[in-house]
């Protein structure tokens, strides 16, 4: 009796439990309008001439479950051959940022938190964007954030401090990368030290685009930089597919190399509605993301020798999925964090040598596997 009286308390208590961890800050998403996704066949060859590698940031097997709940089971995102996990922590946290999380797959080692491209000691490290360029190949970056965020500077940018955001930007400029398109127009001109990156990127032989249009109508060829927005990009209801146009408009203008390109296209804002903890708009940007990467599958299909790679460099939020309703698209969900967790990051893979990220691997090997497969 005594068992069973302990037994039932202990029920009784797990249960309020639950529920009030449930109901604590509970978020639900509906999205009235589902997109439709198609299957697409991967190419048949071997030959990897092109990497496209997509990072959602902040981006877990939470969000994707979230947004293929709310898109009624779908998305394009599934078009993936493979399916692996990527493990994060930095050489001084388990929990890792978007400087060092982006560096080690940037880069290929594991670096210090908050470092942007890299070592733990302050020596700066090689970018697939570096490689590619060496080997001969064009190499390009598009995000929606501003351009001094630690993603974009990962792969074009060294400090060992990521909010230096001025001096990222300066070193930006001795990077070879052919076509960049983000945010943070800012702090290209209006600068403590008096620089106007502006023109000297006209100088070094860059068109400077100031609005999507002039990027999209005027520029046929040649080397770019495309920086619209003071800061960020515009809410995902504002401004639309543009991270889709820009992500093949630099498709277009790389893959006029002979001897191919890397491209990293980055989902920047994921992680910072799930800073604020915001659902809809974290849904939101998830879709977006997903759109994207439909769109530059579908390219690759017709291309034959691209592989595209997607992953995260963290969680961010501590999103949990509690319910939902695939048949109306509604998803119940909260966060635990308003800053990063430690889950391991999905990898997925499509088009040639997708078969090399499944199973277990470091975000370092990311890197290695890419540099390997493109013979850099
Ligand atoms: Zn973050």
């Amino acid at each position: 009796m005594k068992i069973l009286k302990s037994f039932i308390i202990t029920f009784l208590s797990l249960g309020t439990l639950t529920s009030s961890a449930q109901k604590t800050n509970l978020q639900t998403f509906t999205l009235d309008k589902p997109y439709t996704v198609e299957k697409i066949q991967a190419p048949k060859g071997k030959k990897v001439k092109n990497v496209i590698l997509m990072i959602g940031d902040g981006m877990s097997l939470m969000h994707i479950q979230a947004a293929w709940t709310v898109n009624r089971g779908r998305l394009w995102l599934e078009n993936a051959q493979a399916v692996g996990l990527s493990k994060t922590p930095a050489t001084n946290r388990l929990i890792t940022d978007s400087g060092s999380g982006g560096t080690s797959l940037a880069s290929g080692y594991k670096t210090s938190y908050h470092a942007v491209g890299v070592d733990p000691t302050g020596k700066p490290l090689k970018s697939l964007i570096d490689y590619a360029k060496e080997a001969g190949k064009s190499a390009g970056v598009a995000v929606t954030c501003r351009l001094w965020d630690a993603t974009p500077c990962d792969f074009l940018s060294h400090n060992i401090d990521r909010d230096k955001e001025q001096e990222l930007l300066a070193e930006m400029m001795n990077s070879q990368v052919d076509f960049v398109f983000g945010g943070g127009a800012k702090f290209f001109n209006k600068r403590d030290d008096g620089r106007d990156l502006f023109k000297e990127l006209q100088k070094k032989g860059y068109h400077v685009s100031r609005t999507f249009e002039d990027l999209l109508n005027n520029v046929k060829s040649g080397k770019v930089y495309c920086v619209p927005f003071d800061v960020d990009t515009p809410l995902p209801d504002e401004r639309g597919d543009l991270l889709a146009r820009a992500s093949l408009k630099g498709i277009e203008l790389l893959n006029q190399n002979k001897n191919g390109f890397f491209m990293m296209i980055e989902g920047s804002q994921l992680d910072d509605y799930g800073h604020f903890n915001q659902l809809d708009l974290l849904m939101k940007e998830t879709l977006d993301f997903d759109r994207t990467i439909g769109k530059v599958m579908q390219w690759a299909a017709r291309d034959g020798e691209t592989l595209v790679v997607v992953t995260a460099d963290h969680e961010t939020g501590g999103l949990t999925v509690h319910g939902g309703d695939l048949a109306t698209g509604t998803v119940k969900a909260n966060f635990s964090s308003k800053g990063h967790t430690g889950t391991m990051v999905p990898v997925y893979a499509f088009g040639p040598g997708a078969e090399n990220f499944t199973g277990f691997m470091d975000n370092t090997d990311i890197f290695w596997k890419i540099k390997k497969l493109l013979k850099l």
